[in-house]
């Protein structure tokens, strides 16, 4: 399904891809107009986790573009992603399957968003409690 409504703006879009992002999170920036410098992050919070990230990367001398995070974060991403990545393997399954009934796309559609939505708006934070 490639079909769009003219104007959208999803995150994989061609238009988003050469928006300028946050720095920390890599959402894509919402437009400022007036003086003053350009934003680099698109909230308070990826402002604080980008310099706790670096000064991490200060305290254990790495560069600043390693990042130290906690392996409970980094299995829990995976464990999502593999869940997702099984949804999209159904999904693809169930559309290339002869003529699939709508009953049958749309539990393909719920499974394919249930697997999506602990992904959604997730961020990964450096290895640190809060900032
Ligand atoms: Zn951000």
């Amino acid at each position: 399904m490639t079909k769009k409504t003219k104007g959208s703006q999803s995150r994989g879009d061609e238009a988003s891809a050469n928006r300028p992002r946050c720095r920390w999170c890599r959402r894509v920036l919402t437009n400022r107009s007036g003086p003053g410098r350009p934003k680099v992050f698109c909230s308070q919070a990826c402002r604080q986790w980008d310099w706790v990230s670096r000064q991490r990367a200060r305290e254990l001398q790495i560069s600043e573009n390693e990042l130290v995070v906690a392996r409970r974060e980094l299995d829990r991403l995976y464990d999502d992603l593999y869940v997702l990545s099984c949804a999209i393997e159904d999904t693809d399954r169930e559309l290339g399957a002869g003529r699939p009934t709508v009953a049958s796309l749309q539990e393909a559609l719920r499974w394919l968003l249930d697997a999506a939505r602990p992904l959604h708006n997730r961020t990964v934070a450096p290895h640190r409690d809060s900032p």
